[in-house]
C-alpha cells in the first residue's frame, strides 16, 4: 500500500511511520528526525517534586547557616575558655534544630512519593488506554521523505475523517494526541498501513 502526500501529491516517496522508523529502513533517517517521529512514550509516573518536604529543607538550610555563624561567633567570644566538651555539645545543640528539620523534609519526601506513585498506579488503566489510542494513531500515521512531512490518508484514522493536511514534524507529537482525542471512541482501532 502506498498513500499520496498531501504536499507533493506524489506517494514514491511515502512510507508509513513505523516503517519509516525500522531498523531497516532505507535510507535511514536521521537522529532529529526519528525523534520527532517517535512513537507515543509509555505511561510514565511522571516527575515528582513535594512544596512541604522542598521547605523543611530550606528551613533546615537557614537554620544551620545561622547555627554555624553563631557557633562561629561564640568560639571567638564567649566560650574561649570553655571545655572542649562543652564546645562539642553547644557544637551539637546548634545542629539540633536543623537535623530536625531535615528530618522532617524527608518523611514528607518519603511520604509523598509513596502517594505519587500510589495515584500513578491507581490511574494506570485509564493512563494506558489513551496510551494505546495514541499508539493507534501513531501507526496510521505517513512520513514523505521528499517533504520531509506527516500526514494521514483519507479514512485511516476512522471512515469518517478526512486525510489529513502535510504536518510540519515539529507539531507531528501534538498532532497524535489531537487526532487520537478527536477520533476517540471509534469503534475499530486503526490498522498500521502495510
Ligand atoms: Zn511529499
Amino acid at each position: 500500500m502506498s498513500a499520496t502526500c498531501p504536499q507533493c501529491s506524489a506517494s514514491d516517496q511515502s512510507v508509513a511511520v513505523p516503517h519509516a522508523l525500522a531498523p531497516t529502513a532505507e535510507p535511514p533517517l536521521d537522529e532529529p528526525t526519528r525523534a520527532l517521529l517517535a512513537p507515543p512514550p509509555p505511561p510514565q509516573p511522571g516527575r515528582h517534586r513535594s512544596v512541604v518536604a522542598i521547605t523543611f529543607y530550606s528551613l533546615s538550610g537557614v537554620f544551620a547557616v545561622f547555627g554555624l555563624l553563631s557557633v562561629t561567633k561564640s568560639f571567638r567570644e564567649d566560650l574561649e575558655g570553655a571545655e572542649t566538651a562543652e564546645l562539642i555539645a553547644y557544637f551539637v545543640g546548634t545542629l539540633i534544630v536543623p537535623g530536625f528539620l531535615l528530618a522532617v523534609g524527608l518523611i514528607a519526601h518519603v511520604v509523598s512519593r509513596r502517594r505519587h506513585e500510589r495515584r500513578f498506579v491507581e490511574n494506570y488503566g485509564l493512563l494506558h488506554t489513551h496510551w494505546q489510542r495514541h499508539q493507534h494513531v501513531w501507526q496510521a500515521a505517513w512520513f514523505c521523505r521528499r517533504c520531509r512531512v506527516a500526514f494521514f490518508p483519507d479514512a485511516v484514522l476512522r471512515p469518517d475523517f478526512p486525510a489529513s493536511p502535510p504536518i510540519r514534524l515539529e507539531q507531528f507529537p501534538l498532532w497524535v494526541v489531537t487526532a487520537a482525542d478527536r477520533a476517540h471512541g471509534f469503534p475499530n482501532a486503526p490498522v498500521a498501513p502495510s
